[in-house]
């Protein structure tokens, strides 16, 4: 049977090329909708997340960088992956990425300047305000760039927000720069500049202006420059005046410009003027080829046939004595090799966000664009939101009607393997986090928000110290009672450790299937509930502080050992460090076997649960159980007297379980309906009812429910088994008697573990005993070596 795409089992796959806002807000959309199980790879040219907001957003603007929290939030979830240092269309081709993922997102931004054409506009010092902006947030592509700041006058042509962002960082002190994350070589190069004057030069008049409010306001904070503007500047024709009578921001604009025309200079050492109504028409330069002069038309505004008001050349013209010239009259996107590219609006060719053959006018399958690529360079950050979530939108209504990636590429691993098999040095989430706080360390001592690493060695020489310092004694893979004790007995022996865990919570199987369990049979207790068991395990293990890492929602993947050094990969690509590795992952990694019904997929964690909830969430709740076997018939058992109902569904004709908890469900309160299927659940916001079904009369039953609990069992996953390379009998790994399998370094305990022609015993007790035993061998290897 065709596995549909979309669903647990296959989900769909996308991949976003550019990791700048339109990307995350793509991302974020594909992990809210409820429609599809979708997973998600990030990729980006560059080792960093967040494209513009850490590139473009100007240094002394962190409110606004701010919103990288957001972003954050949406890489941590299991379902994302990021790939820093991976050019699309070099390392990574049109071709690979569509054999990867089911569909790709576009979401590249514009990186391109636009240009004046007018002559002189190459001369040195006339340069496109895409250059000095990225070369002053330290932009890995432009940190080699040096710009002569020994110098008096700069015109800034346009009035968009990059204008204003230019003309505010010639204008501010040293002192204020200091206090931003600017780059460290752009921050010297201002300390030494000598500009005075800054021009903001508008072909059009001020009711035309694009910059916002408040950056027009910040204008007045600055401590060494005054705002200049003629008053007889801001004289509007009677057509601006009508186009902006509804305009709050234009006419908030104008008053500020009114404010600071009537100000007047105060006698600080800088200016900025406003120069409205003037096009430059050409840049003339000295006999070094260095810009000198600027030649400007003045210009009267004319309605074309939309009511736009365009800027018309009078023939009169002035000139202002200038040594550089700032484009900054908007960004254009640059082509991808492979993807169809609209020349004159300088944006991927799309129609609504479908990427689209601009010569037939055909959608191209599986193709999709988002943010300034797909729009032009318009609009804030948030712009980018609902832009994307529109793009997402027709995503899914594509969904059932494209060709997939063939099943074995459109695995996570696929692409995992074919970037390591090209040696492609990739930069995960985890790892960008940790280039992310040697900035924020390196920013701390100077008080600064962080302080940059300009080129892509830097961030990887960052990298590697910080992954040689976090290499840890001991990697634990599985947070079950074996795996947790195991950590604890390391943190008692003064060693770190570092735990994986497939599952959302630690406990293993006891604390996802069986937490209300009585345990009988461990040293110190009579008896003792699953849950507080784990509990206690767990606390006994956060007492050591930093020193045990638990990280959950983890798959390992694959094992390695590099330099001598353990490396385990988690299915987000990301590496984790040890000297040596002990696998404790019981019956293997566990995934619940999911129903692939829209309803139960869209109410999972609000109602729906594959894994027991705390049962204080149960109480007097009405529950629903789905299944009937031994984890189902002990949920039942389990709930019979605190929930207020208890109704368990099981589409065979019988239970399969012990004969005395059938008997003692039977005899209890619980509804028991065989032959029976669950068909819907229903409810906004959370479950408020199920439809089930006789599956012989097919006649359906709605049930009031509030909680539904599926138990249809779990998928095992031993891949990551088969990658270590050592003798497996019957699913369990063979070890000796000091529970080392014949990997080196290599240990396992617990249920996966078997000794040499020992019995398997599956018992918690065993488990524990074989955790001591084992980080007792790597303590003595330890002080033997
Ligand atoms: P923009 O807002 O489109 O402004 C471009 C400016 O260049 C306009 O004033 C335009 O005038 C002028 N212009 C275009 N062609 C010209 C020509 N041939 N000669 C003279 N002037 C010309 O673009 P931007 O400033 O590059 O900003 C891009 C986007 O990023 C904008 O949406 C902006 O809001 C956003 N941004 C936001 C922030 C922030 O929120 N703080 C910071 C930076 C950027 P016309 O109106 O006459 O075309």
């Amino acid at each position: 049977m065709k596995t549909q795409l979309g669903t647990e089992d296959r989900p769909l796959r996308v991949a976003i090329i550019g990791a700048g806002p339109s990307g995350f807000y793509t991302a974020q959309a594909l992990l809210e909708q409820t429609q599809y199980q979708v997973s998600v790879d990030m990729f980006d040219h560059l080792p960093t997340p967040y494209g513009l907001v850490r590139y473009g957003v100007a240094p002394d603007h962190q409110k606004i960088k701010a919103v990288t929290k957001l972003y954050d939030r949406i890489a941590e979830d299991p379902r994302f992956r990021f790939f820093g240092n991976v050019t699309f269309g070099e390392t990574l081709t049109h071709d690979e990425v569509l054999e990867f993922y089911d569909m790709v997102v576009y979401a590249v931004g514009a990186q391109r300047d636009r240009r004046l054409n007018i002559p002189g506009e190459d001369l040195k010092r006339s340069i496109p305000a895409t250059d000095f902006v990225a070369w002053y947030n330290a932009h890995p592509d432009y940190s080699h760039l040096s710009f002569d700041l020994a110098i008096d006058k700069v015109a800034v042509i346009g009035v968009g927000n990059v204008a204003m962002d230019v003309a505010r960082i010639l204008a501010l002190s040293p002192d204020e720069l200091a206090k931003t994350d600017i780059a460290d070589y752009a921050l010297e190069a201002l300390r030494q500049s000598q500009v005075r004057d800054i021009y903001i030069i508008a072909r059009r008049g001020p009711a035309q202006v694009k910059f916002t409010n408040p950056e027009l306001r910040e204008l007045a904070e600055l401590e060494v420059t005054d705002v200049i503007i003629q008053p007889e500047q801001l004289e509007l024709d009677p057509l601006s005046k009508a186009a902006i009578a509804d305009n709050r921001e234009a006419q908030t604009n104008l008053e500020i410009m009114r404010h600071y025309a009537q100000l007047g200079p105060t006698g600080k050492p800088k200016r900025i003027h406003f120069l409205f109504l003037h096009s430059p028409v050409a840049i003339l330069g000295d006999e070094q080829g260095r810009v000198t002069r600027l030649k400007l038309e003045k210009n009267i505004l004319k309605p074309t046939e939309t009511g736009y008001l365009a800027a018309h050349g009078t023939g009169e013209f002035t000139w202002l004595d200038v040594d550089m010239v700032v484009r900054a009259i908007g960004y254009r996107s640059k082509p991808l090799p492979g993807v169809p590219f609209h020349e004159r609006w300088g944006v991927i060719a799309n129609q609504d966000g479908r990427v689209m053959d601009p010569t037939t006018g055909r959608i191209v399958p599986r193709e999709y664009v988002v943010g300034w690529a797909k729009r032009g360079a318009t609009g804030v950050i948030g712009t980018n939101k609902p832009d994307a979530a529109a793009t997402v939108r027709l995503m899914l209504e594509d969904v059932p009607k494209i060709s997939p990636a063939a099943r074995e590429r459109a695995a996570p691993d696929a692409v995992l393997h074919f970037l390591e098999q090209k040696r492609i040095q990739y930069v995960s989430w985890q790892d960008w986090k940790l280039i992310d706080a040697a900035e924020r360390e390196a920013g701390q001592r100077e008080g600064r928000p962080r302080v940059k690493f300009p080129t892509v060695q830097a961030m990887f020489a960052a990298l590697r110290q910080a992954i040689a310092a976090m290499t840890a004694d001991i990697l634990i893979i599985g947070a079950g009672p074996a795996g947790l004790f195991a950590a604890f007995y390391a943190g008692y022996h003064k060693l770190t450790a570092k735990i994986l865990e497939a599952l959302p919570t630690v406990g293993g199987q006891l604390a996802a299937f069986y937490p209300q369990e009585t345990i009988r049979d461990l040293p110190g207790f009579i008896k003792i509930e699953a849950a507080e068991f784990v509990q206690r395990l767990h606390k006994q293990v956060t007492q050591f502080g930093e020193d045990i890492e638990i990280l959950l929602n983890r798959q390992a993947e694959s094992f390695s050992v590099e330099d001598g050094v353990i490396v385990v990969k988690d299915h987000r690509g990301e590496a984790h460090r040890a000297r040596r590795l002990i696998v404790a992952s019981g019956a293997g990694a566990l995934h619940p076997i999911k129903l692939d019904i829209p309803s139960v997929r869209r109410l999972e964690g609000r109602g729906v649960y594959y894994m027991l909830p705390d049962r204080s969430r149960l109480h007097g709740k009405k529950v629903l159980i789905v299944g009937g076997e031994e984890t189902a018939v002990r949920w039942a058992l389990n709930l019979q007297d605190w929930a207020e109902q208890v109704t368990l569904i099981h589409r065979q004709d019988q239970l399969q379980a012990a004969p005395s908890q059938i008997v003692a469900l039977q005899t209890g309160r619980v509804d028991i309906r065989l032959n029976c299927i669950l068909k819907d659940v229903k409810g906004n916001r959370r479950v408020e009812s199920a439809t089930i079904q006789d599956i012989n009369t097919e006649e359906t039953i709605d049930l009031d429910v509030d909680v539904v609990l599926v138990a249809l069992g779990f998928r095992k996953d031993d891949r990551f088994l088969r990658t270590l390379g050592v003798p497996i009998k019957q699913d369990r790994i063979i070890v000796d008697g000091a529970m080392r399998t014949r990997h080196p370094g290599v240990y396992a305990i617990g249920d996966i573990a078997r000794i040499q022609d020992g019995h398997p015993t599956e018992s918690i007790v065993t488990g524990l005993g074989q955790a001591a035993t084992a980080i007792t061998d790597i303590v003595k290897a330890g002080s033997d070596s």
